[in-house]
């Protein structure tokens, strides 16, 4: 006598009786019909899933032989299990560790200006080398992935300290809806949301936005980029961010103008702390 889902049966498998449970090691052949079945379902979908990857294998390898998957920052091929940027570009990547250090460069950059709880940047941003083409991709070239990638990153190694682990929520720094719409997305959105997914932490959009549209800020001198970002952004439901610690999100660092004049703002509110936290310092 022997089991299957539907109770005891003889090994001939035409009497059985149901209540019993069925071990899961029973071979096959022993099972009765509706179990059979149910098997013969299971392993033939098993087969038709590990066909479809196998196929999707072969497609990916055949294009990849026309179209393929280059490194962001060096232009080398990919390997099969590298996103975007090679290993090799990650581990030279001029990262300042200013998360670790405590009035860092880039905390220092707001002394007398905004009362920010930490700052840090993740990597110096130095022109024409390939780590600049990481932000020149994310910025102008339309590659969404790579800032949600990089944030990621980023976000696992803010995770580990105490100063930045202790955020309640994350805030992109907006852009004006026009500029966001000619673009099609917000560079500064996607890197919080990939540090937001690796801290696990919520991130918010509609709270604080831009009321002034302006224009670039590069190519400006330091008073005209304070004067030309001054009161431009406002901040609606203010009860959502009361006595919260915002960890305030943008692509890189120059002056700090911007980021400033975003902290200014939503440290008006009600017991409000920020941090800071950009991609690169320039
Ligand atoms: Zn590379």
């Amino acid at each position: 006598m022997v089991s299957c889902i539907h109770g005891d049966f003889s090994s001939t498998g035409r009497t059985y009786t149901k209540g019993s449970s069925c071990s899961s090691s029973q071979p096959v052949s022993f099972a009765c019909f509706p179990c059979k079945l149910f098997y013969n379902y299971l392993s033939l979908l098993n087969r038709f899933i590990s066909y479809i990857m196998q196929m999707v294998r072969i497609i990916e390898d055949f294009f990849s032989l026309f179209y393929p998957k280059l490194c962001a920052a060096c232009g080398a091929h990919l390997l099969q299990q590298e996103e975007l940027v090679c290993t090799q570009c990650l581990y030279n990547l001029p990262k300042t560790n200013y998360h670790r250090i405590e009035e860092n460069p880039v905390e220092q950059v707001f002394w007398g200006r905004a009362k920010i709880a930490a700052a840090t940047a993740y990597f110096f941003f130095e022109k024409d080398t390939r780590f600049a083409k990481i932000i020149h991709q994310l910025k102008y070239r339309g590659m969404k992935e790579i800032g949600i990638e990089m944030g990621r990153i980023f976000g696992a190694e803010l995770k580990e300290t105490s100063r930045f682990n202790e955020v309640d929520l994350i805030i992109p720094v907006p852009l004006h809806w026009k500029k966001q719409k000619k673009r099609g997305y917000n560079q500064s959105e996607l890197i919080a949301s990939g540090i937001a997914e690796s801290m696990g932490k919520p991130i918010v959009t509609n709270i604080l936005y831009r009321a002034v549209e302006t224009e670039t800020q590069t190519r400006k001198s330091r008073y005209k980029r304070w004067k030309n970002v001054e009161n431009i952004f406002r901040v609606r439901s203010a009860d959502k961010i009361t006595g919260k610690h915002i960890l305030l999100v943008d692509d890189v660092i120059t002056t700090g103008s911007t980021l400033e004049s975003c902290a200014t703002t939503l440290l008006k509110e009600n017991n409000t702390k920020v941090s800071v936290a950009t991609l690169a310092i320039a």
